[in-house]
């Protein structure tokens, strides 16, 4: 769950972000989540049950680990061939 400041001509700086399966405020400096944070905006699509839905989500590492090891198949996890 991220919360915005408001600021001149319609822009937007991240101010504040939790998780929301434990509701821990995430390190937030100068508009950057500054730890890790699974942050997903997903829309589903017409052949779901949500279609015309989007759902928007944040989840603190912790929480994010918890939640894949309750998986029965396990992600495909792979390095980033370069870092920006
Ligand atoms: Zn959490």
């Amino acid at each position: 769950m991220r919360k915005y400041i408001e600021k001149e001509q319609m822009e937007s700086e991240l101010a504040k972000v939790f998780c929301n399966q434990c509701g821990k405020e995430l390190v937030v400096e100068d508009g950057i989540v500054k730890e890790g944070c699974f942050s997903i905006d997903y829309e589903f699509d017409y052949f779901s049950n949500k279609d015309g839905y989007i759902y928007s989500l944040d989840l603190c590492e912790e929480c994010f680990d918890k939640w894949i090891k309750g998986f029965d198949t396990q992600p495909k996890i792979s390095e980033t061939k370069e870092f920006l």
